[in-house]
């Protein structure tokens, strides 16, 4: 049978390995501290926080990391995801450029974290552990970690930023409907979060806000563990699944990218769809741009500083090296609550510093523009936080139709939109 013209799908192999980037850097980030000591924070002091096999990872420097058989079988009901090539939006632009996207939004819950949410909670359940606690913005890490959590038998209390509890309550449902418990923070849960609620009962909450909570929840409670959605070195990792595919589906469509480009809020999705084809130009093989679109609101790669920073709100996870605008940042209420984070990451911080990577600011008008165009043309309505890449993708084009010089763009598609509707519809 012929392959459709528009759909390169379901037909490379999932992959059988994460690959880690840290193997090829030419500098290694610097390390995690420990908030206390200020000294390098060993392995054995991130256990009472993580499943042990998830420090390992985050500690780990070998290229490639074996997945494990359940965790390829569980991928195996959404994966390979589709790389579509836009034609549509290329005819709406009048592009020279072949714009490509791989599309997260096909995942039992809609978006790229299904990818580390069954690989966390597999780490957790093989160890015995019985809680797990974590916080979400928008609610789909929340809805992801639900999700895994079932598949494994695990308990699962998310700590949901307040405003967005409010505003995206079917999250919320969402969440229970897998079997999950949520909370709006603030909440009366914990110390930090009744400390909060004395000083502002109208306290709206913050990410960072949320991650204290579910923090001091794992490790007041017996047989917990906590667990988090982007930032940290073994999320990126399992989230290279994404990348890993796109390379072979590029390559079965006979292209290569000369730019790739994703959205940025903890860098999950970017490094993910990212870093295996950045391992090309590491070792020479290759040449091509990586952009983090981040909005304007929150721009902590294209405007923050370089330094140690906590990656919660009341300074209780360890001290990481990353650009950030300061862990009691407060970002506008943008609608792309999952891209309202502080800080970019160890391994994401030290591309950008050593240029391997480059970022853009884009605020919320342009990228409802742009998922709106998209919907219209591509007829998948993008998730708040995913309008930031094609906005980006469209700039790219954009400037390809001034110069004349066509490329090869790949954009990941990090998740679909159907959950903020009402977002869409304040705007149209
Ligand atoms: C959480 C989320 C993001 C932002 O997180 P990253 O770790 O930067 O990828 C982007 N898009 C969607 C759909 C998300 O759910």
């Amino acid at each position: 049978m012929k392959t459709s013209k528009k759909f390169l799908l379901q037909e490379c192999d999932i992959p059988t390995q994460w690959y880690n980037i840290l193997a090829d850097m030419p500098n290694q980030p610097a390390p995690l501290l420990n908030p206390g000591t200020r000294e390098p924070l060993k392995p054995e002091e991130m256990e009472g926080l993580f499943a042990k096999a998830l420090v390992e990872q985050e500690f780990s420097t070998e290229r490639f990391i074996d997945i494990p058989d359940e965790v390829r079988q569980l991928y195996k009901a959404y994966r390979p995801t589709p790389l579509v090539r836009a034609y549509a939006l290329e005819k709406a632009l009048g592009t020279p450029s072949k714009i490509f996207f791989k599309n997260e939004s096909v995942s039992p819950v809609g978006s790229h974290k299904m990818n580390t949410a069954i690989a966390q909670a597999y780490y957790n359940a093989e160890q015995g552990i019985k809680l797990l606690t974590t916080e979400t913005g928008a609610g789909q890490w929340g809805s992801a970690m639900s999700a895994a959590c079932r598949h494994f038998g695990l308990e699962l209390m998310v700590f949901m930023v307040k405003n967005s509890y409010n505003a995206k309550p079917y999250r919320k449902h969402v969440i229970h409907t897998y079997g999950g418990k949520v909370a709006a923070s603030p909440s009366n849960l914990t110390d930090y979060g009744k400390k909060l609620l004395a000083e502002d009962p109208e306290n709206q909450g913050s990410l960072g806000i949320a991650i204290s909570e579910a923090v001091e929840m794992a490790v007041k409670s017996g047989n917990a563990r906590y667990t988090l959605g982007s930032v940290l070195n073994h999320v990126l990792l399992h989230q290279t699944i994404i990348g890993l595919e796109a390379e072979k589906q590029m390559e079965m469509a006979g292209e290569y990218p000369d730019k790739v480009i994703a959205c940025f809020g903890g860098g999950s999705n970017f490094g993910g769809v990212s870093f295996p084809f950045l391992r090309r130009v590491l070792n020479g093989e290759r040449k091509l741009t990586a952009i983090a679109a981040e909005p304007a609101a929150c721009p902590k790669l294209t405007t923050g500083k370089l330094e140690y920073d906590f990656g919660d709100t009341a300074g209780m996870t360890p001290l990481i090296p990353m650009y950030t605008l300061g862990h009691d940042f407060q970002p506008e209420q943008i609608h792309a609550a999952g891209l309202r984070y502080h800080g970019g990451g160890r391994i994401v911080s030290q591309l950008k510093k050593d240029g391997f990577i480059e970022s853009c600011a884009i605020d919320q008008d342009e990228t409802f523009r742009a998922g709106i165009l998209f919907a219209r043309t591509e007829g998948i309505i993008p998730a708040p936080e995913s309008t930031h890449a094609i906005a980006a993708t469209i700039r790219e084009a954009l400037k390809a139709k001034e110069s004349g010089k066509g490329e090869v763009l790949l954009f990941n598609l990090s998740g679909h939109g159907f959950l903020d509707m009402g977002a869409y519809e304040k705007y149209v």
